[in-house]
């Protein structure tokens, strides 16, 4: 029990830490500094004020000032976190089982910030996918050949980037975005040359689908702009935590 409970905890943390990365990055405020402020009236958050979950409930899910509503997306990404803390929590502590810990956690907290920040600002920042970027190489370094890594991140860069570019020559129009781009080549480190052929082709798939259906039920203009990059996470969440469930689906398909 207090395994669960420490976890969930740690993992509330982790996810209101998540809540600034999600707000601050595409709006190019630093990560720890100013102090949390309230974005409405630019109070000063006392500490008590941003305990996770706790102070979203004592607070009445609003500010304490200008009583502005604290967006519900707040408390869930903080639950979510919590859970996630709890099913990856390893059940005994050894130096791999922590460092696996760190490795998905790690990743979990990077999809869920571009997953949010690509929908609400269609992009993928930079700091994100170096971040990413660098877990995925040095774990492929210790636990992958060169050419897994190598073939999986050219693929992954190359292929998207050629077709964009094809695509750009014939219609004058960009298909893909760079983020999306560059979170191909680096998902491709982690996933392998046949992993990232799997997401591009799957990420595209779903990603036609969504928005052929969004535009029947009229929510998208043909020539608007939808998010990609929620997609490519979607699948690539798939590969890496539920692999056996992603494999027996490959196989039907
Ligand atoms: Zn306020």
């Amino acid at each position: 029990m207090t395994h669960i409970a420490f976890s969930f905890c740690f993992g509330t943390i982790f996810g209101s830490f998540l809540n600034a990365v999600i707000y601050r990055l595409p709006n190019g405020i630093g990560l720890f500094l100013p102090r949390s402020f309230c974005p409405s009236c630019k109070k000063k958050i006392l500490w008590y004020e941003n305990i996770p979950l706790l102070s979203f409930f004592l607070l009445k899910g609003r500010c304490s000032n200008c009583k502005v509503s604290i967006p519900k997306s707040y408390p869930m990404v903080e639950i979510l976190s919590g859970l996630v803390a709890i099913i990856l929590w390893p059940k005994v502590f050894s130096f791999q089982k922590i460092l696996d810990f760190s490795f998905y956690f790690s990743i979990y907290c990077v999809f869920l910030s571009h997953f949010l920040i690509d929908i609400k600002h269609k992009i993928l920042p930079n700091a994100l996918n170096f971040y990413l970027a660098i877990i995925f190489f040095t774990f492929s370094l210790v636990f992958k050949s060169w050419n897994h890594w190598l073939y999986g991140m050219l693929i992954g860069a190359l292929f998207p980037l050629s077709v964009t570019w094809l695509f750009y020559l014939a219609k004058k129009k960009e298909g893909l975005g760079m983020g999306d781009i560059k979170l191909f080549g680096i998902l491709g480190i982690h996933l392998g040359p046949m992993g990232i052929i799997h997401n591009i082709f799957l990420s595209c798939l779903t990603g036609s689908i969504f928005g052929f259906m969004l535009i029947l039920l009229k929510k998208l203009k043909k020539e608007s702009e939808m998010p990609f990059g929620p997609f490519i996470i979607l699948v690539a969440t798939f590969q890496i935590f539920f692999p056996d469930f992603f494999n027996k689906f490959l196989k039907i398909f």
